[in-house]
């Protein structure tokens, strides 16, 4: 391709990939760990609701009443929030917010992809530390002076979990340098960081409505911080663009962050048909990593990770297989509904018949 008229910053830039989201026929859909079940009905109410003429008007660029839920809802103050057109976005400004060209910036090797291509975008130095060969997290390793450091908790692709000690570790190493923590999937059956927010003000955590509150189609994503913290991000949004969450995404964000009772019998659910799910793969001779996400990471003596993904997508079940060297074999399969996941079991059964 001609990239004459690209900028030099990205002209060897590799932009990350989504998984696939299919136009032409309808599949069983667990390859980008959305949620089988619908939003709040709470939240379809807000958002007709929010669709009336004041659409014409710009929305609140501060997101003052949904940040004022968000820290209720934490027991944190508004100042201790962010919220940006999802946690990709929500990521994106952190990075260029607290991390500087020139010191030296560690994530896991085999962690959310998106890690990389921000430090690239942003033209900082980063160091992608493989993971011990168990997939464990190398927390010696994110003991060590750098410019910054983020931590996917549980981590993607992998739904493992690091315990909150460990994360204290890593936070006590360098008060002087921020450590983020993903926890887009921590709804799930992990111990959230936001617990130490006020005792470590260099820790910064990301949040997620996609999720667990089945919002990835409003893209409403936040940050919690101390407030020194999340002034810079705020800094980098107003120069950026000042109001990156629309009106009906504000009024939806509130109205899930309000339905607890909702939240919680959604997450119940698909824990409860993950640990189902797991048992039955493995009594099919799968080697499963137990999980805390909304996903399994799963692979199988007898089969590729390729052409297992292929033969599920010839069944009509779509997963997601990563081209990276030492997950070829794996395939990290979204838990959907009990009948969903029953279905991916049996096409399984089917390909491993041979
Ligand atoms: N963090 C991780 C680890 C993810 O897997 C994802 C989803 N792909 C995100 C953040 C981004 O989620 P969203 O932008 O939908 O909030």
């Amino acid at each position: 391709m001609d990239k004459r008229f690209w900028s030099s910053r990205i002209q060897d830039l590799e932009p990350y990939i989504p998984g696939e989201q299919p136009k032409d026929r309808v599949f069983i859909k667990l390859n980008t760990n959305e949620n089988p079940y619908p939003p709040s009905p709470k939240v379809l109410e807000a958002i007709r609701s929010a669709a009336d003429e004041t659409l014409r008007l710009y929305p609140d660029p501060e997101a003052s009443q949904l940040r004022q839920t968000i820290a209720e809802y934490h027991g944190l103050t508004p100042e201790q929030v962010f919220c940006g057109n999802g946690s990709d976005e929500v990521l994106g400004l952190c990075f260029y917010a607290f991390f500087s060209p020139g010191r030296r910036v560690i994530f896991p090797d085999i962690t959310y992809s998106f890690y990389p291509v921000y430090a690239h975008l942003f033209q900082l130095d980063f160091e992608e530390i493989p993971l011990n060969e168990d997939f464990s997290f190398p927390v010696e390793k994110f003991l060590r002076g750098s410019g910054g450091a983020v931590v996917c908790n549980p981590n993607a692709p992998t739904g493992r979990t690091l315990p909150l000690e460990e994360i204290c570790r890593i936070l006590e190493a360098d008060p002087n340098r921020v450590v983020m923590v993903d926890e887009a999937y921590a709804d799930f059956g992990a111990r959230s960081a936001v617990e130490l927010l006020n005792r470590y003000p260099n820790l910064v955590t990301v949040h997620t409505l996609s999720k667990s509150r089945s919002l990835a189609g409003m893209r409403v994503g936040y940050a919690l911080g101390s407030p020194e913290v999340m002034a810079a991000v705020r800094c980098v949004k107003n120069s950026f663009n000042s109001y990156p969450l629309d009106r009906l995404a504000l009024a939806a964000g509130e109205a899930a962050i309000r339905d607890v009772e909702y939240f919680e019998e959604s997450r119940r659910k698909v824990m409860a048909t993950r640990e189902r799910t797991t048992a039955r793969l493995r009594e099919l001779g799968f080697f499963v990593h137990d999980s805390n996400a909304n996903f399994i990471f799963i692979t199988h003596p007898a089969v590729g990770g390729k052409e297992l993904q292929q033969g599920l997508r010839d069944r009509g079940v779509l997963v997601r297989w990563f081209d990276k060297p030492r997950i070829r074999d794996y395939l990290r399969v979204s838990i959907g509904t009990d009948q969903e996941m029953e279905a991916m079991c049996r096409a399984c059964q089917d390909i491993l018949k041979g």
